[in-house]
């Protein structure tokens, strides 16, 4: 928004997308996710050693990846956990060229699902030199590497050759 000497004196900027002003506030926010993981500690632990384990509840058998320390069906806190397969079929991918903020640094991803034959659905990204050789229904696998930049191991959903 402009004074009459045309100086901008509101940090009020018409927003990109839909046309509507905005206020862009001057101080700048930096966030880091903190996310309490007691109770699944074990899944991080796991991964650090290229395993993805899963939740199952002892009263109704309901499974959960990712996992959970209590269960959302039955409310029991009396959980197992077991050893997810890693196998699966892509379900659906979509290419990131458009990144959130936090992901400027990468270069465009493959964001798919995965169904894995243990029954999970599983979101990550998918490790593929071309997506145009991506299908839907072809076969998948989890594997497991450190992104550039981030000094921890994650999981990533990878095409097996037929
Ligand atoms: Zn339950």
């Amino acid at each position: 928004m402009m004074d009459e000497s045309g100086k901008k004196c509101l940090p009020i900027e018409e927003d990109k997308k839909t046309g509507k002003p905005i206020w862009i506030d001057a101080r700048e926010l930096k966030l880091r996710y903190r996310i309490p993981i007691s109770g699944v500690e074990r899944f991080f632990e796991a991964l650090k050693d290229g395993k993805l384990l899963a939740t199952k509840c002892k009263r109704c058998g309901e499974k959960y990846f990712p996992p959970q320390a209590c269960c959302p069906n039955c409310r029991s806190s009396d959980m197992e956990w077991i050893k997810v397969n890693g196998y699966g079929r892509l379900l659906t991918y979509t290419v990131v060229k458009v990144k959130p903020e936090s992901y400027q640094k990468y270069p465009d991803y493959i964001l798919g699902v995965a169904r894995l034959d243990d029954g999970f659905n599983i979101l990550a990204w998918i490790l593929c030199e071309d997506f145009k050789r991506l299908r839907r229904g072809m076969r998948v696998k989890i594997d497991f590497k450190k992104k550039a930049g981030e000094n921890y191991m994650s999981y990533f959903i990878v095409p097996v050759e037929d």
